[in-house]
Formats: structure tokens, C-alpha cells, sequence
């Protein structure tokens, strides 16, 4: 978000067909709650254009972009990595170290799809779980964003939207969003 380090989320693997529908909500949802982009490993090209187009329509900043490969990205990341994993130390004791952490440079948050190799877990500062149950990337990774930005995600900005939601109790509201900074 605006003011701070970074934050990309990592979304590793990709199986086609099988992934699809996930790999779009991993991407929306780090958007939606704070995440400055998205980089999705694999076959995700048609989850990237469904993301930038939300963008284009809903507002940003947000980037989402497609790599074929992980492992230079763990390498040569410049910053603190965590990995959200139903095997790691609970998001309740570590949330307060990765903000700390986040503080001083960028954060990438890796996610898995499928099983995820063992170097992730070595690559990371912090292998965190939302819970230690088995569950959903997309469901800790929201939890997760949560923690890490202690709500303030919720109020975030939007800028250059086409349109935007107007709350209601009921029915829908959307307006044209004729002020670009809107
Ligand atoms: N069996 C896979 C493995 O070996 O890690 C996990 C598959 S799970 C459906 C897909 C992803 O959801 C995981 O890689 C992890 O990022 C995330 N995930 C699932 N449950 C989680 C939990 N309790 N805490 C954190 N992340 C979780």
C-alpha cells in the first residue's frame, strides 16, 4: 500500500485447467486487500488479463504478471519472504516480526498450489500458518494481508478507476468514477 515497502504476492505453480479459478482469486485478493502486485508462476496468462482488467475497471496501483520460473525470484529477492504453509508456526506469533520486517524493505508472500518443494520452505524467513488445518491459498493469504497491514487494507485508496461501488444496505450502486484520483 501507498507509503510503505512492498508487498508481491507469489503464486507458485500453475496447473492448468485445475488452477485456474484459484490462481485468478490468489491475484484478486492480494489486490483487494493491500498487496502492491502479483506474480503468478506457470501457465497463468488468462488469471494475469481477468486481474488487469478488474484493475482497469475497479482502480489500482496494482501489477500482476506472469513468470515461468520461481527460483530466481526466491534467489535474488531483496527484501523479507514468507510462506504461507499449513506446516508453519502460527500467524499469531509471527505476524508482529514480519510487519517489523516490512518495515525496513519490501515483503514477498508466497503462496503454493500444488505440493511445494522443500527449498521454499528454506527459502523463507518465516513459513507461517493461518491456522495449522489444511485450507485454501486463498483464505490464508486474506487472513494473512490482514494481520500484516491490522486492517488498514480495508480503507485503502483506489486511484485511475473507471468505476466505483457505492455502498448500500441494499441493491447494487456503481458509479462512474469521473475523477481519475478517485
Ligand atoms: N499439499 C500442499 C503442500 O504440500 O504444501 C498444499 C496445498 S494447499 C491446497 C495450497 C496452498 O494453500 C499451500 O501451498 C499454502 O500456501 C496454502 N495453505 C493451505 N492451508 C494453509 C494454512 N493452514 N496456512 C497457510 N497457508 C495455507
Amino acid at each position: 500500500m501507498q507509503g510503505e515497502h512492498e508487498v508481491v504476492v507469489l503464486r507458485l505453480g500453475h496447473r492448468p485447467g485445475r488452477d485456474d479459478r484459484m490462481t485468478t482469486h490468489v491475484a484478486l485478493t492480494a489486490r483487494a486487500l493491500g498487496a502492491d502486485r502479483a506474480i503468478l508462476v506457470g501457465d497463468a496468462g488468462q488469471s494475469a488479463e481477468t486481474v488487469a482488467d478488474i484493475t482497469a475497471r475497479f482502480g489500482g496501483p496494482f501489477d500482476v504478471e506472469v513468470r515461468e520460473s520461481y527460483r530466481p525470484l526466491l534467489r535474488d529477492w531483496e527484501g523479507t519472504i514468507v510462506h504461507l504453509t499449513m506446516y508453519g508456526e502460527r500467524v499469531e506469533d509471527a505476524a508482529a516480526d514480519v510487519r517489523e520486517a516490512h518495515a525496513e524493505g519490501p515483503l514477498l508472500v508466497v503462496v503454493g498450489a500444488g505440493k511445494v518443494p522443500f527449498e521454499v520452505y528454506e527459502a523463507a524467513d518465516w513459513n507461517v500458518g493461518v491456522t495449522n488445518q489444511p485450507h485454501s491459498e486463498v483464505a490464508a493469504l486474506a487472513v494473512f494481508l490482514d494481520r500484516l497491514f491490522d486492517g488498514r487494507e480495508l480503507d485503502r485508496e483506489w486511484t485511475d478507476a473507471e468505476r466505483r461501488v457505492i455502498p448500500q444496505a441494499t441493491g447494487k450502486r456503481v458509479e462512474a468514477a469521473d475523477d481519475a484520483s478517485e
